[in-house]
């Protein structure tokens, strides 16, 4: 027998997580991880967790949501709100234990071999083959082909990883890939950017960690303008944004609204939060409860910023207020591939939360979750326990809420709706930036990138987003004071466990050998590196996109009137529509008429593009950007389907452009355009879904009015690069 190469068949539920296929096949979780790296259940405190509408002292205790429970995606996309997407974190109990690290408890002995492997796999018709003479492995599967023999390591250029080498390193190191710590004459196969897609200029292959465009979709005003018309035509589905209204522009609607609901109600006192436009880490942040304390200047200049209706009741654990942090893989944007990190990491405040009074509305211990303000608190507290102190694992959180009754499945499939709806939000724009630095047929790296997304629990579980974070602290170190007043970085346990998980994740997702691969799964794929020994724990990333295509295409709406606009840009490098592109696309999809004349298309054209680019010099950016074209798009579909509501007017108008599209000659615009799906939008909702006042109306609606009498009065940001931070 030692002289034969050993066959194994790695039976799948001996490898599996925590996860669905446990209770696919009808078995309890908790029973069926032999492999499972987490202890045994602790029981928690559970009465120092407040959820509203439940009695704490009367739930009982259970694990059971440690299992999955995939609930298939419904035929109709209507009913998507009510299904609960699976991949479920996992849900751990307090451990002080470095998951990073892999344990014994994944020593998986290899049926009728005495042969032991570590690491975890799934492997659905796969297995191993192991040539001990050669000391070569592969992985065969199930159609016949097989994964690297030996292939020549990763190549990772990390000169401009900044304060994620460190995590990087660690990763880089899991992997025995190599890496590039000054540059590389030569391409690497990632190179990795510690702040944006331009760290490195004249990358011409290979895959960078940062898309262009990303910083700035994803700067305070432009997400909540890209929210806000994800909210004008979808309202129940963009409910998880706290009503927002932009500074300068729109205070007065944002006083005259808050005058309105006062004067209606005398006993509602709501309160917002201010947050400079460009600001992170909680800097510039303060909460008013009235318009006129809005400090709109800064010296001469009007202040760019968000005033935000404030969460008033959050979910509180130990009487205070936390906020996750997740973890978010875009892989890439066509097709849309988008991966959650089942581990993610909370921060509390660190003082005990009330609501929002005049007394207290500057403690921002109490207030704001932010890391680099509380650390400064006396009261905050470093524990290498993951689920103590002031930063713990999201899983110890989870658990804690799990011991507690609430069903943690319903919380995190909200969650995971949040994120790709967010991500559909900013696509379109992120894909104006992307053909502009990458045009089509021009020499170029892919990109994918990692993303901080910052949610709140509501008392009542409901997800709440507060921004995404474009470029997400990867420290593992964190900031303590080993003296008074002397700060030192100390190496974080906490944060190792997750960031290091992310990245090596995120790394073996963009393996370029993975890609040519494409058809094996991800998890296949690193039973492929486990068999060489390196012992990786299973995934924490889960993909979410397009494993749930089936429910959120239909909000892809924005992002088929952006490939319109993408076709019609013209000039490579070009963001932005010039007069004669605007006719041409009028006339193209036979949009004007004796009612609708040449001459008023150039009027709507001058109106719309003045009141949205602003005084930007740079050549590049004069011209209709994408949020002027939405504009224009949303007014000639009011204009041409009157009787309709909004969503069906530009649902209509899409149509037809399409339509005419079609049987337009292929053309260069064509090669420039971008395809998106084509799912039919759902029944038309108007209602609007209050976080809390129903009659504090979103500046949404007022946008729209304003736009079909096209007194438009918004300006499209300047593409100015956010400060070098990370948050
Ligand atoms: P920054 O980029 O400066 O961190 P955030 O938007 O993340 O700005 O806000 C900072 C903190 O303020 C958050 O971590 C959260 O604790 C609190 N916060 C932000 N928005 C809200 C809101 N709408 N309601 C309640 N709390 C909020």
């Amino acid at each position: 027998m030692s002289d034969h190469y050993v066959k194994v068949k790695v039976q799948l539920e001996q490898m599996k997580s925590f996860g669905e296929d446990a209770e696919k096949e009808g078995v309890d979780a908790e029973e069926q991880v032999p492999v499972s790296p987490i202890p045994a259940p602790v029981s928690p405190d559970p009465s120092s967790i407040t959820i509203a509408g439940k009695d704490a002292s009367n739930t009982s205790i259970t694990c059971k949501h440690r299992g999955k429970s995939r609930i298939k995606p419904g035929k109709d996309d209507k009913n998507s709100r009510d299904k609960h997407f699976s991949d479920m974190p996992l849900v751990s109990a307090p451990v002080g234990k470095n998951l990073n690290r892999p344990g014994p408890e994944r020593t998986l002995h290899i049926k009728g071999t005495g042969r032991i492997l570590q690491g975890k796999s799934e492997t659905n018709g796969n297995y191993l083959t192991i040539h001990p003479s050669k000391n070569i492995k592969e992985t065969h599967h199930e159609d016949g082909f097989s994964l690297a023999r030996k292939r020549r390591p990763v190549t990772v250029d990390t000169s401009k990883a900044k304060t994620s080498l460190e995590a990087l390193k660690l990763s880089i190191k899991q992997l025995k890939w190599k890496e590039f710590p000054l540059g590389r004459r030569t391409a690497c196969d990632i190179y990795w950017h510690g702040v944006s897609f331009h760290d490195n200029e004249n990358i011409v292959s290979g895959q960078v960690n940062k898309f262009p465009g990303m910083i700035e979709m994803l700067r305070k005003i432009n997400l909540s303008r890209a929210v806000r018309t994800m909210q004008e035509l979808f309202p129940e589905e963009y409910d998880f944004y706290p009503r927002s209204w932009i500074l300068p522009e729109e205070y007065q609607q944002f006083s005259t609204q808050i005058r309105m609901v006062k004067e209606n109600d005398a006993t509602v006192n709501p309160t917002f939060i201010v947050k400079p436009d460009g600001g992170s880490q909680g800097d510039g942040i303060y909460l008013i409860r009235d318009p006129s304390d809005l400090k709109l200047m800064v010296g001469s200049q009007a202040k760019q910023a968000v005033v935000q209706e404030y969460i008033q009741k959050p979910l509180l654990i130990d009487k205070l207020k936390f906020d996750i942090r997740l973890y978010v893989l875009i892989k890439s944007l066509e097709p849309l591939e988008i991966y959650i990190a089942k581990e993610g990491l909370t921060r509390f405040c660190t003082e005990p939360y009330q609501e929002p009074s005049q007394k207290n509305l500057s403690h921002v211990f109490m207030h704001l979750t932010n890391y680099s303000l509380n650390v400064h608190s006396g009261n905050f507290v470093h524990s290498d326990s993951q689920s103590t102190g002031s930063k713990r694992t999201l899983s110890s959180v989870l658990y804690r809420l799990t011991a507690k009754g609430v069903d943690i499945k319903k919380v995190w499939s909200d969650i995971i709706a949040l994120v790709i709806k967010t991500v559909i939000a900013v696509v379109p724009e992120l894909k104006v930036y992307y053909q502009a630095d990458i045009p089509p047929g021009k020499p170029g790296p892919t990109c994918f990138q990692i993303l901080g997304f910052d949610i709140l629990l509501m008392k009542n579980l409901k997800p709440v987003l507060l921004e995404v974070n474009s470029n997400p602290s990867m420290r593992i170190e964190h900031e303590q004071e080993v003296a008074p007043g002397v700060f030192e970085y100390v190496p974080s346990p906490v944060d190792e466990e997750v960031k290091v998980g992310v990245i090596r994740d995120t790394l073996l997702l963009m393996d370029p050998g993975h890609k040519k691969h494409s058809p094996v799964s991800p998890e296949s794929y690193i039973s492929c590196y486990n068999c060489n020994n390196l012992s990786l724990p299973s995934l924490c990333l889960k993909q979410v996109y397009p494993k749930y295509t089936k429910q959120f295409n239909y909000l892809r709406l924005v992002e088929r009137i952006a490939a319109l606009f993408i076709r019609f840009l013209g000039v490579k490098g070009n963001m932005r529509l010039g007069p004669t592109a605007f006719r041409t696309f009028i006339r193209t999809c036979k949009l004007s008429n004796s009612n609708f004349t040449m001459a008023s298309v150039d009027i709507l054209y001058i109106d719309i593009t003045r009141r949205w680019s602003g005084a930007v010099p740079d050549s590049r950016e004069a011209g209709m950007g994408l949020q002027a074209f939405l504009e224009a798009f949303f007014y000639l579909a009011g204009r041409r389907f009157k009787s309709l509501a909004l969503r069906e007017q530009v649902m209509s108008l899409l149509e037809l452009c399409e339509a005419q599209l079609e049987f337009q000659s292929p053309s260069i615009e064509d090669r420039r355009s971008v395809s998106c799906s084509r799912a039919l939008p759902r029944a038309i909702r108007t209602q609007t879904l209050g976080l809390s006042n129903p009659l504090l109306s979103s500046p949404a609606p007022l946008r729209r009015a304003t736009s079909q009498d096209h007194r438009l009065h918004q300006k499209l940001n300047p593409r100015t690069l956010r400060a070098n931070v990370e948050n």
